[in-house]
């Protein structure tokens, strides 16, 4: 059965899947097989996960809720597209479409960041939106792979999840609409890791990863993705660095870190040595 005409709770299971099993292998092949390539490894050392600490209550009824959202949101963007309202071409994947898969998950994808950054930026930019929305998900000061869900959910819904709904409005294949959703997933969970390996697998699963394969200074097109210090930086410092998947509104609208490029190539830098995973000195 293709994908679009799965059923809601296929959605809702798939989604509880992907982050409950997603964020604990991706904090075990991060975090522990590349302990030292930490971004905050002596700040982790004293940090304590704020959002876990006496609330887990807290913290698992938001992952779930949360899981439910984005279950959800996917749903109803296949039920807009059975509906005859989206636009996703469901044809045969020719070589015409292979040329052109990689123009249109960056389109889906660009869609999706520019949500992303204008409402983040809003929550951050009004004090009450801020302590109503958006504050929980700064709990976490390092985050984890798990601070990825830990927001509130109105916050996760306008900001991340929304637009998996909509999307499928784009005139893409459908094939570039999938790639694009998990990209657009794992760049989320991945962000937060708070190890920069892209360079590395799984780093490279997403575009992200790739366009630092391709451009490991930075210095080129690379520069227009986000890497996971980008978001790193932005636990930390709140008021930079509010793109999730590119760094594109943060380039043209002033509030990039500025050094966030040289933080980028020196956390890089430190990956670019080979290391047997599982050694945690450094
Ligand atoms: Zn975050
Ligand atoms: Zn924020």
């Amino acid at each position: 059965m293709p994908p679009l005409h799965f059923d809601l709770a296929v959605w809702l299971t798939l989604a509880a899947v992907f982050f409950t099993s997603m964020p604990w292998l991706v904090n075990l092949w991060f975090r522990r097989g590349y302990a030292r390539y930490l971004l905050q490894p002596l700040a982790r050392a004293h940090s304590v996960y704020r959002s876990r600490h006496g609330r887990w209550a807290v913290f698992v009824a938001l992952h779930a809720v949360n899981i439910a959202i984005l279950g959800t949101c996917i749903w109803v963007g296949c039920q807009l597209q059975l509906a005859g309202i989206g636009n996703l071409r469901t044809g045969a994947f020719g070589p015409w479409e292979a040329l052109l898969l990689v123009p249109q998950v960056l389109l889906v994808l660009l869609a999706f960041d520019a949500q992303f950054y204008w409402v983040h930026r809003t929550a951050h930019r009004h004090p009450v939106l801020f302590r109503l929305l958006h504050r929980e998900h700064h709990a976490d000061r390092y985050p984890d792979a798990w601070s990825s869900m830990y927001q509130h959910p109105l916050d996760f819904f306008l900001a991340t999840a929304m637009p998996m709904a909509w999307g499928v409005l784009l005139p893409v294949h459908e094939a570039a609409w999938w790639v694009a959703l998990i990209s657009a997933n794992y760049i989320n969970l991945a962000g937060h890791a708070g190890v920069e390996v892209t360079r590395r697998t799984p780093g490279l699963l997403a575009p992200n990863g790739i366009a630092a394969m391709l451009d490991p200074q930075r210095a080129g097109v690379s520069r227009w993705f986000n890497a996971v210090t980008h978001h790193d930086l932005h636990h930390q410092r709140y008021t930079v660095n509010y793109g999730l998947y590119f760094t594109i509104w943060d380039r043209i609208m002033g509030t990039l870190a500025p050094d966030s490029d040289a933080v980028y190539r020196e956390a890089a830098g430190r990956t670019a040595t080979p290391v047997t995973p599982g050694t945690t000195s450094g």
